[in-house]
């Protein structure tokens, strides 16, 4: 099988340096398999998104000299597939409506007992739509990280695949965007790796054999905290890539030449899809860059 790998960014702000070395280590992972690499704009939750961003988005990877395979996909355009696959489960009783509040739950320490599995309600404006678990997913093989194991109470909970404002869940646009796509492996940050036992279970409901995965360490502050576009990291010079793309590099573990930086960003790029392997990668899940 050929291999089809993808980098799915949120448009909520412009790219910033965590998301450039999921694009750079996605790309490099599929091209070094003489692969396809996709672009998504997971575009589920407009409230959180900036206006302008999937644009910037784009013409930032072009700006590093990243050009992706057949066209950009939009999950604002896939809602129907997602609510079909909704209620096909909601008929087969493998989902169920919740009315629960996060207050509630949160009340309850924080994780959903299953209160509402056996309601049978039927009121689709005023309720989350929820997947019944029922073989929960406590561990899965990552390609870089071996034996992850998911703790208990998480890999047990009946999670939300259609959130109370009508909004779908993350997890169930991702998994049957890959399978539509023909995703083979999916490389992103360590901070997916919680939610991946769940997106397992939504391959096992759909009968599809799930992608390989590989977690790429998190680029984080001093305070460990995400460099995200919520804590206001910076977004990447869109203007002159080779530093950016240079640092980049040895976040995800290059041992670079010492005239790389009289490279084009193209060359770099072509040395890098010849270099690349998944054992240079750090061991450590989350790294501040530039130390
Ligand atoms: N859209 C997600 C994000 O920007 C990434 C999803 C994924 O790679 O599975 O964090």
């Amino acid at each position: 099988m050929s291999y089809i790998g993808r980098f799915a960014p949120s448009p909520s702000g412009p790219l910033h340096f965590g998301s450039l070395v999921a694009a750079f280590g996605s790309y490099f992972q599929a091209k070094s398999q003489h692969g396809q690499w996709l672009v998504r704009i997971e575009d589920l939750d407009p409230p959180r998104e900036m206006p302008g961003a999937s644009s910037l988005i784009l013409k930032t990877l072009e700006s590093y000299g990243l050009h992706w395979d057949k066209s950009v996909t939009y999950q604002s355009e896939r809602h129907q597939r997602y609510q079909e696959q909704i209620e096909n489960w909601l008929v087969s009783g493998l989902a169920y409506y919740c009315q629960c509040t996060r207050k509630q739950i949160k009340q309850n320490g924080g994780f959903y007992p299953g209160t509402c599995r056996h309601k049978n309600l039927n009121v689709p404006n005023d309720c989350s739509v929820r997947l019944h678990v029922q073989e929960p997913i406590e561990y899965f093989i990552d390609q870089k990280h071996g034996l992850i194991n998911i703790p208990h109470q998480l890999a047990q909970e009946d999670f939300i695949i259609k959130r109370r404002d009508g909004l779908f869940a993350y997890n169930l646009a991702v998994v049957l965007d890959d399978i539509d796509q023909g995703v083979t492996e999916v490389v992103r940050g360590a901070d997916l790796i919680e939610p991946t036992g769940r997106q397992i279970n939504l391959y096992r409901y759909l009968n599809h054999p799930e992608v390989k995965y590989v977690h790429l360490p998190l680029a984080v502050d001093l305070h460990g905290n995400k460099l995200s576009k919520q804590n206001h990291a910076p977004a990447v010079n869109i203007h002159s890539p080779k530093e950016t793309l240079i640092q980049v590099m040895i976040f995800l573990g290059f041992e670079l030449p010492n005239d790389f930086k009289f490279a084009s960003v193209e060359q770099m790029i072509e040395w890098g899809c010849q270099h690349w392997s998944l054992q240079q990668l750090p061991d450590s899940l989350s790294i501040i860059p530039n130390h």
